[in-house]
């Protein structure tokens, strides 16, 4: 039995470790498939993205770690994109360089990416992001976050969905709106059915449960009900920010998936994204 992880940070962008320290913890923890997924470049500087200057770098470092460890696991080069609305963050980026990449929302518009304020920092920034950015309606940031996603679902190229409804993440006791409303649940539909269309993978996230931000995986599981009744190919992923994250909860996470009724999660294998069997005790190989 064996794991799979395609949501890793490391020195290269807002995470402890360097490339090398996260594949040695992969090896130590039964991971046969790493993909590394830095914050992509933008173009504003701020403590959490790659540099661009460090692209080609990066590239080059998990080059060599692929040949290095080839003979042990497979190690494939991905970044975590952002997609904000009104700016084209991908076109600097030749992207053809990575073997797959990961699309996530983390800012409601320009304004929000230029002062720094992500939809999952602090409760204070994304109360600053809403007034500024949303005309102070917590309604138009959320439907401001989906329809970004959407767009991106279908204008892009991205492999997986990143933490589909990390929107949420500061809305613990419904501070900010009711995950049951119809409002609410009409335009995660819509966003599950662009996924559909588009075939893209969703990824099942526990870093925020595993880091103790919130106690609920990205998505929340009466979405991922959704994903299994609509044939959505799901991964599960640690987002890690340090090495010791890389597999952290993963039994628990594949347990709760074979729960809601999913039997097949996909991996990279040989380069193609395919379907293998899981269960609490790992990925069949
Ligand atoms: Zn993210
Ligand atoms: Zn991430």
């Amino acid at each position: 039995m064996a794991w799979a992880n395609y949501h890793t940070h490391s020195d290269f962008c807002d995470g402890t470790g360097c490339p090398e320290d996260y594949v040695e913890s992969a090896l130590v923890n039964d991971i046969v498939s790493l993909g590394f997924s830095s914050h992509c470049p933008v173009p504003v500087e701020n403590d959490f993205s790659m540099p661009m200057a460090r692209f080609d770098e990066y590239c080059k470092t998990i080059d060599v770690l692929k040949n290095k460890y080839s003979s042990r696991l497979e190690i494939y080069c991905g970044l975590e994109v952002d997609f904000v609305r009104d700016i084209d963050i991908a076109k600097d980026i030749d992207l053809s360089r990575l073997d797959y990449s990961i699309g996530s929302v983390h800012f409601l518009g320009r304004e929000a990416l230029m002062m720094n304020t992500s939809v999952d920092m602090r409760k204070e920034m994304l109360e600053d992001s809403i007034n500024r950015d949303c005309s102070g309606s917590i309604k138009e940031a959320v439907e401001i976050y989906y329809n970004t996603m959407r767009e991106m679902i279908c204008t892009s190229d991205i492999n997986i969905i990143g933490h589909l409804d990390i929107i949420k993440k500061n809305n613990k006791d419904n501070a900010f709106f009711n995950e049951n409303d119809k409002w609410y649940r009409d335009l995660v539909i819509a966003t599950l059915e662009a996924a559909s269309k588009k075939n893209k993978i969703i990824e099942v996230n526990n870093g925020g449960i595993t880091r103790k931000k919130i106690d609920t995986y990205y998505p929340s599981v009466w979405i991922l009900e959704k994903c299994f009744e609509m044939n959505i190919p799901v991964t599960i992923s640690s987002d890690a920010h340090s090495p010791s994250q890389l597999a952290a909860g993963f039994s628990e996470t594949a347990k709760d998936l074979n729960d809601i009724g999913f039997k097949e999660i996909f991996i990279l294998e040989q380069g193609k994204w395919v379907p293998k069997k899981f269960s609490s005790e790992g990925i069949e190989i």
